[in-house]
């Protein structure tokens, strides 16, 4: 075991309530990864350039094109793999109904699916969804398990784009919203990067204000603090209603960078009614 997985066992010990999650979260990423991997995206130089103007990789239309060519080839044996990992029943049943879907269906479809996920494009994906009777959730969850596999790591480092100078409060690479936050210490006091649910990547924004409305009156953000815990505290912002989850320290950004290894500090800002977003689970707007 290495001392990510080590550090991870450990969490899980002491957090025994998320071990099903865990099961079914690195199960499943581990499916996806054992037949999906990163294909070719542009050089540095090139991808400064496109992304100058405001546009994510993702949005690009030769990279979309690119990614979601790969993306219709994976599905179907994705799928079949993703059918050996155990999970709870519900989910089974969304799989194999999914898997039998993806099975079935000419590329096109498939590649429309994928066009309208890749796009957040909740209207027409929705209805698609329902035409075919295929669960919302798991799609999203695959289909985005598939991006991130085929996105290289080089593109999910917060100092490739820090470097390229990216400050959007949107993902650099397929263009989400942000899940988590993550300070970090820089040179001068601490710098606030965002995560990616999708793909993700890291990528630098405004250390205070709201990521989700840009709202940058302090008098209308205030913190969430879990009682007897410093790693996870929750950004409020009373302008839109989001919370954001941000993880203060360093060292164990493969646990609390995770959506689902933090889930039970979600209920610090679900008891009082503020809003979650950017979970691939979810719908985007
Ligand atoms: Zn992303
Ligand atoms: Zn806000």
């Amino acid at each position: 075991m290495n001392r990510a997985d080590q550090k991870m066992q450990e969490y899980l010990d002491k957090h025994p309530f998320l071990q099903e999650t865990a099961a079914v979260q690195q199960g499943m990423a581990q499916a996806v990864h054992n037949v999906a991997g990163p294909v070719e995206f542009p050089a540095q130089d090139e991808i400064k350039a496109l992304t100058q103007t405001g546009i994510p990789l993702l949005q690009n239309k030769e990279i979309q094109e690119k990614i979601s060519a790969a993306a219709v080839s994976f599905l179907p044996p994705v799928l079949m793999e993703l059918l050996g990992v155990a999970v709870p029943e519900a989910l089974a049943a969304a799989l194999q109904r999914f898997a039998k879907w993806a099975g079935e269906q000419e590329p096109d479809k498939r590649r429309e699916l994928i066009r309208l996920v890749i796009t957040q494009d909740d209207e027409n994906l929705n209805a698609f969804l329902q035409a075919e009777s295929l669960q919302g959730a798991v799609v999203r969850a695959v289909i985005w398990q598939i991006v991130d596999a085929l996105v290289p790591a080089k593109l999910k480092n917060h100092e490739f784009w820090q470097k390229l100078g990216w400050v959007r409060n949107y993902c650099p690479v397929c263009g989400r919203q942000a899940i988590m936050a993550h300070l970090r210490k820089e040179k001068e006091g601490r710098a606030r990067f965002l995560v990616c649910d999708g793909c993700h990547t890291e990528w630098p924004f405004a250390r205070v204000g709201c990521v989700y409305c840009g709202n940058e009156d302090l008098t209308k953000m205030h913190i969430l603090e879990p009682e007897g815990q410093s790693a996870i505290r929750l950004d409020v912002c009373d302008e839109c209603h989001a919370y954001l989850k941000t993880y203060n320290e360093e060292g164990e950004e493969g646990i609390y960078l995770q959506d689902w290894a933090t889930l039970h500090f979600d209920m610090l800002g679900e008891e009082q009614n503020f809003i979650k977003k950017g979970s691939v689970l979810l719908e985007s707007k």
